[in-house]
């Protein structure tokens, strides 16, 4: 690691200025944006021998350095500290712009979940290029458990990421699809500052296959104060949204709606009232709906929406479940005419109410993109998660086919197993077996839709599974493949959520 160190001798002794740090050598790396100073102290992301660290240099007496937990080198001038919890605390108090926010007032958000804690810095290069506020730090309990990883982990790689790209454009944190209160709380406690909650185990999508006399049977369970008032907010006449968008909510269908997500609205107002008020709008609070069987109507969006603000809970996004499909990692399918009338309305019901859509598994959906930026005139929030990992897995197929290959037949060999996780088209008779592949077509796969959704859902098993020794079979190898080609990741990265946002319309910095 001579070449950090001389560097670093040159900085100490004030040979040369920040500005004109640059080093990229094989085995040493540093990262120029994350150069930072306060006083006579020098901060700044180095990597030698594949080891990301902090280095900190002194050039006067500041106590500062004494903060950190690190190994001493130039003499005790300088400190090189692990990239661990209890560094990143200190470097989210000294350097504000490392800790989350909320995205109030941002007119597009953008959730870029990172399931391997690698591909932030990729989407912040993304993020100085465009006009958008990237929400980085972005998984749910699901992920997390399948990653093993905590929420710690993921707000620490998200910082350090920001830290080494200098970014202070502002990021979010969002514990995503969350469904108890307890995992609010974790969320919460550990500083993430967008709650999206998980309503689907509170939707009741058995009411669907009742009959009318079943579902006025159970409309008469409901308290009968609690029925009238919502039969005078909804029945009494038709409700204007706009000169030229009227609901009108037909008896059946109203009873069916306050069947199905009633239960939803309560759960929504326990969690506002007990675990968000309190933050006073700094945190994002979004309700989602999407995780279901079936569409959620205009009437339905509308009633849930009105029912909120009349318990004055207040959402920053709310997803609904929209027409057609929104697969994991694939295109839209659908009719295209029909989903931009039906998003429409939920566009002018949310603008109605005051919140941002969210649209959820929005990775790769290519063919609607200039319709969600288009109709909410560039006022959404999107979230994409596991292209960031296919992304990861091109990377792979370009350096080492073989590992690739052995990782596709891996997850295609456990696709049953993971799809108790995620709901998916592709089947077992869909794998594609790859001795028919050749070594030019491995990385043409990742364009194949089957192969996709396979190695979207498998990846908890491929990083969890372990030799008989207990060591990692091949989650090791994958990070330090991903990390030997850090900058191909990012330009990855870079290209492919770059696609998603000029088919979104989203504006150049
Ligand atoms: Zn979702």
């Amino acid at each position: 690691m001579n070449t950090i160190i001389n560097l670093s001798t040159h900085l100490l002794k004030k040979k040369i200025s920040l500005e004109k740090v640059q080093l990229s050598e094989p085995n040493e790396t540093i990262y120029p944006k994350s150069l930072e100073q306060i006083e006579d102290t020098i901060f700044f992301i180095g990597k030698s021998k594949g080891i990301k660290s902090l280095y900190i240099i002194n050039q006067g007496e500041s106590p500062l350095i004494n903060r950190f937990n690190g190994q001493n080198f130039l003499e005790g001038k300088g400190k090189i500290c692990p990239l661990s919890t209890e560094n990143c605390k200190i470097i989210r108090e000294l350097f504000p712009h490392t800790i989350p926010v909320s995205h109030k007032g941002q007119a597009i958000s953008v959730g870029l979940g990172d399931r391997l804690g690698l591909a932030s810095a990729g989407h912040l290069r993304l993020a100085e290029k465009y006009k958008f506020f990237p929400v980085l730090a972005q998984q749910s309990i699901r992920e997390l458990n399948l990653t093993d990883r905590n929420y710690r982990e993921v707000l620490d790689s998200a910082s350090w990421a920001v830290f080494q790209e200098g970014y202070k454009g502002g990021f979010g944190a969002d514990g995503d699809h969350l469904k108890t209160v307890e995992e609010v709380q974790y969320a919460l406690d550990t500083g993430f500052t967008m709650i999206t909650l998980d309503c689907s185990d509170h939707i009741d999508n058995g009411v669907y296959e009742l009959s009318k006399e079943e579902i006025d049977k159970k409309y008469q369970s409901i308290a009968e104060e609690t029925r009238n008032k919502l039969e005078d907010r909804y029945l009494k006449s038709s409700i204007k949204i706009e000169e030229d968008f009227e609901l009108f909510f037909e008896e059946n269908e109203f009873k069916k709606i306050v069947l199905i997500y009633y239960e939803t609205i309560q759960f929504t107002t326990f969690i506002y009232e007990n675990l968000l008020k309190k933050y006073n709008d700094t945190i994002d609070f979004e309700m989602s709906i999407d995780e279901t069987l079936y569409e959620t109507s205009a009437h339905s969006h509308y009633f849930v929406a009105s029912e909120l603000k009349e318990r004055n809970v207040k959402v920053r996004s709310l997803a609904p479940r929209f027409y057609g499909e929104f697969q994991k990692g694939i295109d839209y399918i659908g009719q295209i005419s029909k989903f931009k009338e039906s998003f429409k309305q939920h566009v002018r019901i949310a603008d109605f109410f005051g919140y941002k859509i969210s649209v959820h598994s929005g990775s790769d959906k290519f063919t609607v993109f200039s319709i969600v930026g288009e109709t909410t005139k560039q006022h959404f929030h999107l979230k994409t998660a596991g292209t960031n990992w296919l992304e990861a897995l091109r990377v792979i197929a370009d350096k080492d086919k073989t590992f690739f290959r052995e990782l596709y037949e891996f997850g295609a060999n456990h696709l049953k197993e993971a799809k108790k996780y995620y709901h998916i088209k592709t089947e077992e008779s869909d794998i594609i077996p790859l001795k028919e592949v050749s070594d030019e077509e491995v990385s043409d796969l990742l364009n194949n839709d089957k192969v996709r959704q396979i190695l979207h859902v498998t990846y908890g098993i491929i990083l969890q599974e372990k030799n008989k020794d207990g060591d990692f079979y091949y989650k090791d190898k994958i990070y330090n493949l991903l990390n030997q080609y850090e900058e191909e990741y990012y330009e990855s990265l870079s290209q492919h959520i770059g696609r998603h946002l000029e088919a979104l319309n989203v504006e150049k910095k």
